[in-house]
């Protein structure tokens, strides 16, 4: 059975009960031996996940400060970036960095589609001066994931930073932080993890840790130096959210169980299912190419005449089952289903059965069907 409620939205995700029970351990001195003990161990575990042999640092905060760690980290202000955006998150990142006075050139598309690696070349070819580039691996908004290899494959070849919003696919899709040459992934706690919100987790590359050095933006509460000295004597610089790191510990042994190829292969099969399921419903994707279809949300087209609101209302109160709605200039013409972290055939089916049910009371025929 589905834990209910059958929480389907892009984080945060359910959180497994035994995980939920380890937060309710006393507090403990976040300067003492037993916490140090556990902020090893994490972010020892974590680096099995980046698949990097850098250290992966834990900031108290969600996914966004994560990003502001990354732009302050590393960037200047007046420095030309290359912001590749395909959607509402790629612009926030954006607007981070911009807020923090980079120079940003953007690389936009319609919100569905994955950006280009040819595309990426061709801007770094126009621009000689831009020595960044910011990417999202899998844009949570339309349910995309970036081709993030090949993107860092050029990028490489410029030899240009690339910092990345991994917020909803590490742990989840497949990443390799040192293999592909990454030099910024970020991530957030109540995405891919089954921990509550509350921590956002960032790897600086060795080049990451140059530009580091180099980097003049303003920082204080996320500068990744004082991180990563606190870090190496199992602490934080500031008083963390004990009791997620409580419960990161137990999902990581978890995690570590299951295994990071069983549970990319998981995700992959779940993300098929909710594709084929709601395509059998007579449903669009927003995302119709199988290349690019995220396999930790999916955004389905809000059929003419369907109220989204409406629709994850019945959801809601006749079955348990929580959606998301569409972001920004998608309000009201996606609603997204969200399978990552802790998500199985089960709660998948669980969401398509609920879906069955609840679209025909809202006027949909299934014309696939007739
Ligand atoms: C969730 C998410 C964010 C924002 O994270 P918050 O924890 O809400 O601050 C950023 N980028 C992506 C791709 C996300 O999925």
């Amino acid at each position: 059975m589905p834990l209910k409620p059958n929480l389907r939205i892009p984080g945060p995700t359910p959180v497994p009960p035994d995980i939920l029970k380890a937060m309710a351990r006393p507090m403990v001195n976040h300067r003492g031996k037993p916490f140090a003990e556990i902020v090893r161990r994490v972010a020892e575990r974590l680096k099995d996940f980046f698949l990097t042999k850098e250290d992966v640092l834990l900031l108290t905060a969600s996914g966004t400060g994560g990003l502001e760690a990354a732009v302050v980290n590393t960037l200047s202000p007046g420095q030309k970036v290359l912001s590749v955006s395909i959607g509402a998150f790629g612009d926030r990142f954006a607007a981070i960095a911009e807020k923090y006075g980079a120079d940003i050139t953007m690389l936009q598309y319609e919100w569905g589609q994955a950006a280009q690696p040819e595309d990426v070349r061709k801007a770094l070819e126009h621009d000689a001066e831009i020595s960044a580039v910011m990417v999202t691996h899998n844009e949570t908004s339309t349910g995309v994931t970036n081709p993030l290899e090949e993107i860092a494959k050029v990028v490489r070849e410029f030899d240009k930073l690339l910092l990345v919003d991994a917020i909803s696919s590490l742990g989840a899709i497949p990443l390799d932080m040192d293999d592909w040459g990454l030099d910024c992934v970020v991530t957030g706690s109540q995405k891919g993890w089954m921990v509550p919100p509350g921590l956002a987790f960032a790897a600086l590359s060795e080049r990451g840790w140059k530009a580091y050095e180099e980097s003049t933006m303003p920082r204080f509460y996320f500068d990744l130096g004082r991180a990563r000295d606190s870090q190496a004597k199992g602490q934080t610089p500031w008083t963390p959210a004990v009791s997620i790191f409580f419960a990161l510990d137990v999902a990581l042994e978890k995690m570590g169980q299951e295994g990071l190829e069983s549970i990319l292969a998981r995700h992959a099969r779940i993300g098929k299912i909710v594709r084929d399921g709601v395509t059998a419903l007579g449903l669009d994707l927003l995302c119709r190419d199988e290349r690019y279809a995220s396999n930790t949300v999916t955004a389905i087209k809000s059929p003419d005449g369907v109220d989204v609101s409406e629709l994850r209302r019945v959801l809601e109160d006749e079955h348990d089952v929580v959606i998301a709605g569409g972001q920004a200039k998608l309000s009201g013409r996606i609603f997204r289903i969200g399978h990552l972290g802790l998500a199985d055939e089960e709660d998948i089916q669980d969401a398509l059965d609920a879906l069955a049910a609840a679209l025909p009371k809202l006027g949909f025929t299934n014309a696939a069907a007739r």
